[in-house]
């Protein structure tokens, strides 16, 4: 079978390395198209490709239509957007992604900003320590759990609300579980942001909820930029000088976040999943996942049930 990896920006050295020698291993030929700068480069290449790992590249029905060999197409990463799940299922591929792989990366990043944070952006003068203080973390899941475990290790008191996941399994791995978000706003000194934009979600960070944070409270969000109402959070904040919002993803009203010198911090660009080790691990769990499918037929992160 042909594998490709077709990555506009490419994996890390290491990454390629682990997938080449996963996708062999197994009997299989590794094809690598990286740096592509055209379209038509990525739909010559796939015309043969029996499988193809990608990682923010765009997989259409165009790209599905030239492909008429594919069968399996891994997004290395957590979100999949890019790839149009419809057209993938009328081709009858499996689109799956790699949840999970990035997930402890996400999670220190929480810290680096939180840190950060609570030091008053090392402008010089007395912060304050997250020890002792209440966490809530806004959705248990992969990313969720990562910062849990973290925190423990700050001596954080680690509270958790999750649309679906049961109180007991929260309880289990020693997170106070609450009824639901607005418990955990009214609880926490800090709460961290790990629910996907969905329908549910989008907008639901808004004036209303984050005002029950109490006095000195941080947001820290590393989850998407859809699901906070900005206009609302920066009306909040332009009343409220004691809260700080930390996150990894530029609002739109950047400029107008900017003005609360020393109360807000936004990454450059989305730097949650940009270490050396998210990439490899992610390039290499999509090889995996390749060659279980071909072995056995399996499709556990199948995306397009
Ligand atoms: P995940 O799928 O493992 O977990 C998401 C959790 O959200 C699940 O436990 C689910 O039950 C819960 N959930 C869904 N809807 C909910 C709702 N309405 N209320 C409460 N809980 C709800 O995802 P993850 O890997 O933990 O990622 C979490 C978020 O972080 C995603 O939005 C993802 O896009 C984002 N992310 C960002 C980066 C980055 O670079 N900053 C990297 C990876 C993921």
């Amino acid at each position: 079978m042909k594998v490709l990896v077709a990555t506009e920006k490419p994996f890390a050295a290491a990454a390629v390395n682990g997938i080449k020698a996963e996708v062999e291993a197994a009997g299989n030929e590794l094809v690598l198209l990286e740096k592509y700068t055209e379209k038509a480069q990525l739909l010559d290449a796939v015309k043969d490709a029996d499988a193809m790992i990608i990682r923010s590249d765009k997989v259409d029905a165009e790209v599905l239509d030239a492909a008429k060999q594919l069968k399996i197409v891994v997004r290395a990463g957590a979100g999949y957007d890019n790839i149009d799940l419809a057209a993938a299922t009328a081709h009858q591929v499996v689109a799956e992604n790699t949840p999970g792989q990035n997930s402890n990366a996400v999670a220190e990043l929480v810290f680096g900003m939180l840190v950060m944070a609570v030091r008053g952006f090392y402008n010089g003068k007395s912060g304050s320590e997250l020890f002792g203080k209440k966490l809530g973390i806004l959705a248990f899941g992969n990313v969720g759990r990562n910062v849990a475990r973290i925190a423990k290790g700050f001596g954080m008191d680690v509270y958790a609300y999750d649309a679906f996941c049961p109180a007991e399994v929260i309880e289990q791995a020693g997170v106070h579980a609450v009824a639901n978000q607005d418990a955990l706003f009214e609880t926490c000194d800090v709460v961290s942001l790990h629910i996907p934009a969905t329908p549910e979600t989008k907008q639901s960070i808004n004036y209303a909820l984050v005002n029950k944070l109490k006095k000195g409270g941080v947001l820290v969000n590393t989850a998407r930029k859809e699901v906070i109402n900005e206009p609302e959070l920066l009306k909040l904040m332009a009343e409220r000088e004691d809260l700080k919002y930390v996150t990894d993803i530029m609002p739109e009203a950047d400029a107008e976040f900017r003005k609360f010198e020393g109360r807000y911090f936004s990454t450059p660009k989305k730097m949650g999943a940009q270490t050396a080790e998210a990439n490899i691990n992610a390039g290499i769990a999509a090889a995996k996942q390749i060659n279980a499918f071909f072995k056995d037929g399996c499709t556990k992160f199948q995306v397009n049930k």
